[in-house]
C-alpha cells in the first residue's frame, strides 16, 4: 500500500508506521489516495468527529487494524474541540485545544497509539526518536508517556524554544528522555534520520522516528480538514475555499493537498512561513536552496529544509507547473507577524499565537493579489499561551487564561551537535 519516494521499496502500513522511514532513507508515500464519492463528501456534514476520521483512514490502513481498535485509537487522537472562528472577512480553524495546545496532539497520539497496538505481543522496547522544533516533542512526549512498551528520545534546539515549550517536554521524565542539541531544528533533524538508518542503532534497538515523516503521524492529519468542511458545509459557506497554512516542514499542509486529492474541494492552499523561505523561494525561481535557519518568533517554523515537501512535489507529479496552480507560498518577518497579533487583538479581542498570524498573514496577501471570490480560511495551529512572553510584549498587557503553566523542574541532558555522542547516548538509554 505504501512505497518509498527514492527507490520504490514496498511496504505495508504496519511496517510502514513502524520503521519511520524507509531503509533507502525516504518517505513512505501511498500507493493509491481514494476519492471519496459525492454521497460520502455530502455525508460529512452529518458525521461526528470520530466518524469523520473512520471515513478518513480506513483506507489508508485497510485491514491492518481491526475497525473497532481504529475508532479506540481515533477516540484517543481527537478528543477535543475543533472551533472555525470567524475573524472579519476571514475564518480561523483552532486545532490548538488538545493536550499540548498545538495541532501535532492528533498525529502524535495516533502514531503513540498506532504503534502501542503493534508492539502488544513484542518482548523489546521500541525508542522513539523525534526532533523538535517546539511543539512536536511535547505532543509526542505527552502521547507516549507512561507507554511502557517504548522510550522517547526528543531532540530540541537549545535556546530556541519557548520556555512553556521546554517545560512541557522536560517535566515528564520515566520513559521521555529531552536531549537539548547546540544547533537548530534542521540539525536535530538530520541527527534523527541518520539514526534511523545507522547500522550500530538498528543492531541494537527497535528505533523509529515520531516526525512527520512518518505516516503515522502525517496521514492523520487529513482529518481536521474535513472536519473543517463540515463546520463550514453547516454555516452554509460553499464559495471557492482557499486555505492557508503556516508552514514549517510542510507536513500540515501536505496532509491538506490529500484531503484535496480525497476530494475536499479547495481551490487554493497557502503555505505561509516566516523568514526560513526555502519554499517561497523555489516557487519563484524553481530552484531549491535552503539557507542557514534563522530564529523567529514563529519558532516551530524555523525549518529549511521541509522533509514533506518531496510528498508535495510527488503529489503533483513532481510537475512544477500543476503545483503552481494550487500552491502558492509567502514568507513574512516577525514585525508583520507581531503587528498582525496587536491589530486583530484591537480590532475583534482575538489572540494570535505567532504561527496562526503568519497564517493569517497568507491569506490577507493571497486575497489582495487575487481578486477572485473566495471563503479564506487559516489553521490556528498552537495557543497563545505557548508563547506567552511574545505575547505580552506585542499587546502590552497579561492575558488572562484558564491554563496553569507547568511549573516543574527541568530535566534534560545538553550536548553538541555530534552524531557519535548523541549515538552513544541512546545506546545507552
Ligand atoms: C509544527 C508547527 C507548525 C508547522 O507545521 P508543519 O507540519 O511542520 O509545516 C506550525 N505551527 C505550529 C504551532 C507548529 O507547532
Amino acid at each position: 500500500m505504501y512505497y518509498s519516494l527514492k527507490n520504490n521499496l514496498k511496504s505495508n502500513f504496519r511496517n510502514a508506521v513502524s520503521k519511520g522511514i524507509a531503509k533507502d532513507g525516504s518517505l513512505f508515500f501511498p500507493k493509491k489516495i481514494t476519492k471519496l464519492d459525492k454521497n460520502a463528501l455530502e455525508s460529512v456534514k452529518s458525521l461526528s468527529n470520530i466518524e469523520i476520521g473512520f471515513l478518513v483512514m480506513k483506507d489508508f490502513i485497510g485491514d491492518e487494524i481491526k475497525n473497532s481498535d481504529l475508532i479506540k485509537i481515533l477516540e484517543k487522537s481527537i478528543s477535543f474541540e475543533f472551533n472555525l472562528v470567524p475573524l472579519g472577512n476571514f475564518y480561523s480553524f483552532e486545532l490548538f485545544h488538545g493536550p499540548t495546545l498545538a495541532f501535532k496532539d492528533v498525529g502524535a497520539s495516533f502514531l503513540a497509539n498506532s504503534l502501542n497496538l503493534f508492539n502488544s505481543n513484542n518482548k523489546k522496547k521500541s525508542t522513539i526518536i523525534v526532533a523538535t522544533s517546539g511543539d512536536t516533542g511535547a505532543a509526542v512526549a505527552k502521547s507516549f508517556f507512561r507507554m511502557h512498551k517504548f522510550n522517547v528520545v526528543i531532540l530540541y534546539p537549545k535556546n530556541k524554544i519557548t520556555k512553556f515549550q521546554e517545560e512541557q517536554i522536560t517535566s515528564l521524565g520515566e520513559n521521555i528522555y529531552p536531549i537539548e542539541i547546540d544547533g537548530s531544528f534542521d540539525d536535530c533533524q538530520s541527527l534523527v534520520k541518520r539514526l534511523l538508518i545507522d547500522h550500530d542503532v538498528l543492531k541494537e534497538l527497535n528505533i523509529n522516528s515520531a516526525n512527520s515523516i512518518n505516516i503515522g503521524r502525517w496521514l492523520p492529519q487529513i482529518i481536521y480538514y474535513f472536519i473543517m468542511f463540515r463546520e463550514l458545509l453547516n454555516n452554509n459557506i460553499n464559495e471557492k475555499l482557499a486555505i492557508s497554512v503556516p508552514s514549517g516542514n510542510f507536513g500540515n499542509i501536505c496532509a491538506g493537498i490529500v484531503a484535496n486529492k480525497m476530494g475536499l474541494p479547495v481551490e487554493k492552499y497557502i503555505a505561509s512561513t516566516n523568514i526560513n523561505d526555502t519554499i517561497p523561494r523555489f516557487l519563484v525561481n524553481q530552484v531549491y536552496k535552503p539557507y542557514k535557519t534563522k530564529r523567529t518568533i514563529s519558532n516551530a517554523m524555523d525549518v529549511n529544509d521541509p522533509s514533506n515537501f518531496p510528498r508535495i512535489m510527488k503529489l503533483f507529479n513532481n510537475n512544477f507547473k500543476d503545483l503552481k496552480n494550487k500552491f502558492v507560498s509567502y514568507s513574512f518577518k516577525d514585525k508583520q507577524t507581531r503587528d498582525e497579533i496587536l491589530l486583530n487583538y484591537n480590532s475583534f479581542n482575538y489572540l494570535l499565537d505567532p504561527h496562526g498570524s503568519v497564517g493569517l498573514l497568507g491569506l490577507k496577501k493571497f486575497f489582495d493579489l487575487e481578486k477572485k471570490k473566495y471563503t479564506g480560511v487559516f489553521l490556528e495551529t498552537a495557543h497563545p499561551i505557548k508563547f506567552e512572553k511574545t505575547i505580552k510584549s506585542i499587546i502590552n498587557s497579561p492575558f488572562g487564561t484558564s491554563i496553569k503553566t507547568n511549573k516543574r523542574k527541568i530535566n534534560t541532558i545538553s550536548i553538541i551537535n555530534n552524531f557519535k555522542i548523541l549515538k552513544e547516548i541512546i545506546l545507552e538509554i
